[in-house]
């Protein structure tokens, strides 16, 4: 499949990883849009939110738990945010699923 974030999931594209386990992947966005930018995704190729359901679904909570924990190793003690951008008007380029985790800096609210 010509997706590439499977391809960063299976090695055939480097990337800067923070944290893997046998489910999912974290690694720093290649254009960073706060001094903290990461991207979280599941090995599993999922193409986006609207795609899951309650049998692949375990995973966003997975994804969730640990995200907390790499905020806490990127030392976000005063907050961050995730973000899942959806479909062409959410803004989504990579049609494979996968949480922002943005932080480092005070963000703005609403987004454009
Ligand atoms: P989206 O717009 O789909 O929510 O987010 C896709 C993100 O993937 C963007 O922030 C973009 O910078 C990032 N990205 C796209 N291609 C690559 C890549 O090859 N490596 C890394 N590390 N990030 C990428
Ligand atoms: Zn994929």
């Amino acid at each position: 499949m010509d997706c590439i974030f499977c391809k960063i999931a299976n090695g055939e594209i480097p990337s800067t990883k923070v944290y893997e386990d046998d489910k999912m992947l974290a690694f720093r966005d290649l254009d960073p849009q706060a001094p903290v930018h990461i991207l979280m995704i599941p090995k599993e190729h999922i193409a986006s939110a609207d795609d899951l359901t309650e049998e692949n679904a375990q995973i966003v909570a997975h994804i969730f738990t640990v995200a907390k924990k790499i905020a806490a190793a990127e030392g976000l003690t005063n907050g961050y945010r995730i973000v899942n951008n959806c479909g062409e008007d959410g803004g989504q380029t990579v049609k494979h699923l996968h949480f922002h985790l943005l932080g480092g800096r005070s963000m703005a609210w609403p987004p454009g």
